[in-house]
């Protein structure tokens, strides 16, 4: 097995990992760099990220859409010199062109991710940048001077190493994992949980629902209090809810012990809602039940909250009593989902938990145990919110690791 000595290597050509190449080789460009990947390309997972358009970044990204134990604190300082427009000059210095959306989302201005992915590889070949791919690390050792990185058909020794691994959620249906790589290093890591991901829940009626969507408020509640709750279009699917705003209530509603309740009208009071079917009824009290909801809901959305609210949808609106009618409308207003503890990372778009934050320094991101380790992006106990959040970080933290090295 043939011996290599380089001054950094990277482990993990990803967002993070990618970018920090960069920064340190624009820096230091008399020292050799080499990127580890496990996968036989590098940024593959780029090219699926914000539905194939790739969300960079989110305009004003805080310390807000962040959670991790000590996250705020991180997230506060490395903003402070990574922010989203520090992010986005360093892209347009790489050629890539960019737009926001309304909601602060940006995206490149193709809307193709494979733009952000073309960018960053073209300038690891100017500042000849070495990448390794089929490589994937199981472990590494700490020696006198740096680290022996050991891989089935190589070893080399580096001054410098950059664990830029990710988390366990990975893209198409995979699961990744550097559990062993980073447990070889005797970092202290969080417990790992899917999260920006569809929900699990408990309801008979779904498979009806599969595919249809609908605006609506949702809530995350426990023990009967509402913990967040975000606005937004909601996916029914067979077993799970779905959409942005489901994504961002998923990190907690994964550990199970929640329901998620929809409120499918939220701009009307309990009253207008009562007198709105109220009206729908007297208009038509000979009409099926299953009609009270036409121009309102989508058809199998009206016929499952009749059936919730032990109404058949065959009974004529004239037959249904007060009682009914105020059982229907609190179902519009908090239909309830019993949500069931996920541990499945396949359908999740970013892991919870990490290598934990105390580990290393916030300024640099060098391990505070292992002089000369840098910890990056996901493999970190940070995950953001779904809007570019992600990204963000992965990006930041990059860059920020690039710089100290
Ligand atoms: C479907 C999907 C869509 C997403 N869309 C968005 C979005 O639009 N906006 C957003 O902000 N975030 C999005 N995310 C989340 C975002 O992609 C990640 O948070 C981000 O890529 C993390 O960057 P990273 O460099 O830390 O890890 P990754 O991008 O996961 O890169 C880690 C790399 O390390 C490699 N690796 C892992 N272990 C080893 C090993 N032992 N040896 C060698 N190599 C290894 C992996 O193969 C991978 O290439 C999305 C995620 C998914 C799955």
């Amino acid at each position: 097995m043939k011996k290599q000595s380089v001054y950094t290597v990277i482990i993990g050509g990803g967002a993070a990992g990618l970018l920090c190449a960069i920064r340190a080789a624009e820096r230091h460009p008399d020292k050799t760099i080499v990127i580890l990947e496990k996968a036989d390309r590098v940024g593959k997972k780029l090219l699926v990220t914000g539905n194939g358009r790739c969300n960079l970044t989110h305009i004003g990204a805080d310390a807000e859409s962040y959670h991790g134990e000590g996250s705020e604190q991180l997230i506060n300082i490395l903003f402070k010199k990574y922010s989203t427009e520090n992010v986005l000059r360093c892209f347009h210095k790489l050629g890539l062109l960019t737009h926001a959306d309304s909601e602060g989302r940006v995206y490149p201005l193709s809307n193709q991710a494979s733009s952000v992915l073309d960018v960053l590889r073209r300038r690891i070949a100017k500042l000849s940048i070495e990448e390794r791919c089929s490589t994937e690390i199981k472990s590494v050792q700490k020696t006198a001077d740096g680290y022996e990185i050991v891989a089935a058909d190589m070893r080399i020794a580096a001054k410098k190493l950059v664990i830029a691994s990710g988390g366990r959620a990975d893209y198409a249906g995979r699961e990744s994992g550097s559990r062993e790589l980073l447990r070889s290093l005797g970092l202290s890591m969080s417990p790992l949980s899917p999260s920006l991901s569809p929900v699990t829940v408990k309801n008979d009626l779904l498979r009806s629902l599969k595919g249809i969507r609908a605006q609506a408020q949702v809530s995350l509640v426990k023990n009967g209090k509402i913990v967040k709750s975000e606005r937004g279009e909601v996916q029914f699917a067979e077993n799970a809810l779905s959409g942005i705003c489901v994504f961002n209530l998923s990190r907690e509603a994964n550990r199970g012990g929640f329901e998620i309740h929809l409120d499918l009208l939220p701009d009307f009071t309990n009253e207008q809602i009562i007198s709105e079917i109220t009206a729908r009824i007297a208009d038509d009290p000979d009409a099926p039940a299953g009609e009270i909801f036409t121009g309102m809901f989508h058809k199998n959305i009206g016929l499952a909250l009749l059936k919730t609210s032990g109404i058949r949808p065959s009974a004529l609106c004239n037959d249904i009593s007060e009682k009914e009618i105020k059982t229907l409308c609190r179902h519009i207003s908090d239909w309830r989902f019993v949500c069931e503890e996920n541990r499945d990372f396949k359908k999740a778009q970013v892991t919870a938990g990490g290598v934990r934050l105390s580990e290393i320094d916030p300024h640099t991101f060098e391990s505070k145990r292992h002089k000369g380790l840098y910890i990056v992006g996901e493999a970190l106990d940070v995950d953001g919110d779904c809007g570019g959040y992600n990204l963000q970080f992965a990006f930041a933290s990059g860059l920020c690791a690039g710089d100290n090295l």
